[in-house]
């Protein structure tokens, strides 16, 4: 059952070949026994629900399970309500997966429940936010898994863990019940061990939700990829994303994959984004601006951790945060608060509101000579633990490749393209708005073609 995809077991169940129950318990019995330190929650009994067994990043909110978007200060937290793409899917929760503090890191060592280990090399680290997720799918102690992306965070751990990873068009999954980090580009996605699965559980996850404003209805219906070429596609490769700063062994996966896109029929342009370069710099304002407003609400009166004093209701604040947010949070909120003061709000906050803009135009711009963009999903292969902890700038550039994406709102999907030094390589795909269908008939096009093998991962 394990060996099986997603789509294989959803048509094996409906064949009757086992049973919903039989399926969970043999996932039940692996996530338990998990030794990656992926899971933060595991169901201790069967499930009500029918169909194939989904793991949830810790951060959806999952109605009276714990939801601790990997932080001290929600620690124990069971909220009263279910996220709505959670909903959505409908799927038996197999567990809650291990993720940095309020999705904020790119190597999952900045969770309150400790690192998540690679399941290819368990001195590396699975990549971040949403490590948790990309190791239990890569490790096959999940058949599929959703994740969140703010500015890589689905991309790069699939991309580290050899799996697929999508993140959606701003808008097309429902934030509601997703706790927040950046709320003008949190997008909610789902990692799969193959194009497949990644389209068929996406297509479960899309829809307008009234109790998010910023949602929108999915303008088609989501179909299963079946392209097997890419007859007349042509493909942009940006120089600014595909030269310096990547790993050597990262972009001779990256050229073997234009190649083999070549051979399956597409055209190779050369392409450029001027603005992309200042991605980051515009992200690292505007992320943790929105992030020092949303975390705001964490004061230890309405959720999770509370340290009463003798001072008063202030101490209270105060000693609450201190105790219950990690080191990178902190930083996030000191460097947002900062940026948003006033005299300070124009020369930062709005500066990189323009970037983000230029950046959005970017892509606009090039969209109309090309179908996709295609770059490395991030510059290096897992990294070993603790290799960029005292380095918050080093940690920065993991998501180099992805935050432009975030930026301009537009879908990204990330699939394995081969091995460099024994470790998995992600290739990533772009297009515009709502172009989802399009992006996961390339990216399965490529896959049949590149035949990459994640089943050493899942011994
Ligand atoms: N690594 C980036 C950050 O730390 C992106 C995280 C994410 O996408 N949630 O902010």
């Amino acid at each position: 059952m394990i060996e099986l995809s997603a789509k294989q077991a959803s048509d094996a169940l409906e064949r009757g070949d086992f049973s919903s129950r039989e399926l969970f318990e043999a996932y039940r019995e692996r996530a338990a026994a998990d030794e990656l330190n992926a899971f933060t929650w595991v169901a201790d009994g069967p499930s009500d629900a029918e169909g194939v067994p989904l793991a949830v990043k810790d951060l959806f909110c999952t109605e009276g399970v714990p939801s601790q978007s990997g932080s001290k200060i929600l620690e124990g937290y069971r909220p009263p309500y279910t996220a709505t793409v959670v909903e959505n899917i409908g799927a038996p929760l197999l567990g809650k997966t291990n993720q940095d503090e309020f999705a904020m890191g790119s190597s999952n060592e900045n969770s309150a429940y400790g690192p998540v280990l690679n399941p290819w090399d368990r001195g590396r680290v699975p990549g971040g936010s949403s490590g948790g997720s990309a190791a239990a799918v890569a490790a096959g102690l999940a058949p599929w898994a959703i994740g969140t992306d703010t500015g890589g965070s689905i991309r790069q751990p699939a991309a580290l863990c050899g799996i697929v990873g999508l993140k959606p068009t701003y808008g097309a999954c429902s934030r509601y019940g997703m706790i927040a980090f950046a709320s003008s580009l949190d997008q909610a996605g789902p990692f799969a061990r193959d194009v497949t699965d990644a389209a068929l559980l996406f297509s479960r996850m899309v829809g307008r939700d009234p109790c998010d404003s910023t949602s929108l209805e999915f303008p088609e219906p989501v179909g299963l990829p079946d392209a097997e070429h890419l007859d007349g596609i042509r493909l942009g490769v940006p120089s600014e994303l595909s030269g310096e700063g990547i790993e050597p062994g990262v972009l001779d996966a990256f050229r073997e994959t234009l190649a083999l896109a070549e051979k399956l029929g597409a055209s190779i342009e050369e392409c450029s984004l001027p603005h992309a370069p200042h991605a980051l710099s515009a992200y690292y304002v505007l992320a943790p601006a929105e992030a020092s407003s949303n975390l705001a609400r964490y004061d230890g009166v309405r959720y999770g951790l509370r340290r009463d004093g003798e001072d008063g209701l202030i101490a209270m604040y105060t000693q609450t945060r201190h105790d219950g947010f990690g080191p990178e949070v902190k930083r996030r909120i000191l460097i947002g608060t900062y940026a948003l003061s006033s005299g300070y709000y124009e020369a930062y906050y709005g500066r990189a509101q323009q970037v983000r803009t230029k950046i959005a135009d970017d892509f606009r711009s090039v969209f109309e000579r090309v179908d996709f963009i295609v770059t490395p999903t991030a510059p290096t292969v897992a990294f070993p633990l603790g290799d960029k902890v005292g380095d918050p700038l080093a940690m920065y550039l993991n998501d180099y490749c992805t935050v432009p994406m975030s930026l301009a709102g537009i879908p990204a999907i990330s699939i394995p393209n081969g091995l460099s030094e024994g470790l998995p390589v992600g290739f990533q795909i772009t297009g515009p708005a709502f172009s989802e269908n399009r992006i996961l008939d390339a990216a399965h096009a490529l896959e049949r073609a590149i035949g990459f093998d994640g089943s050493e991962a899942r011994r």
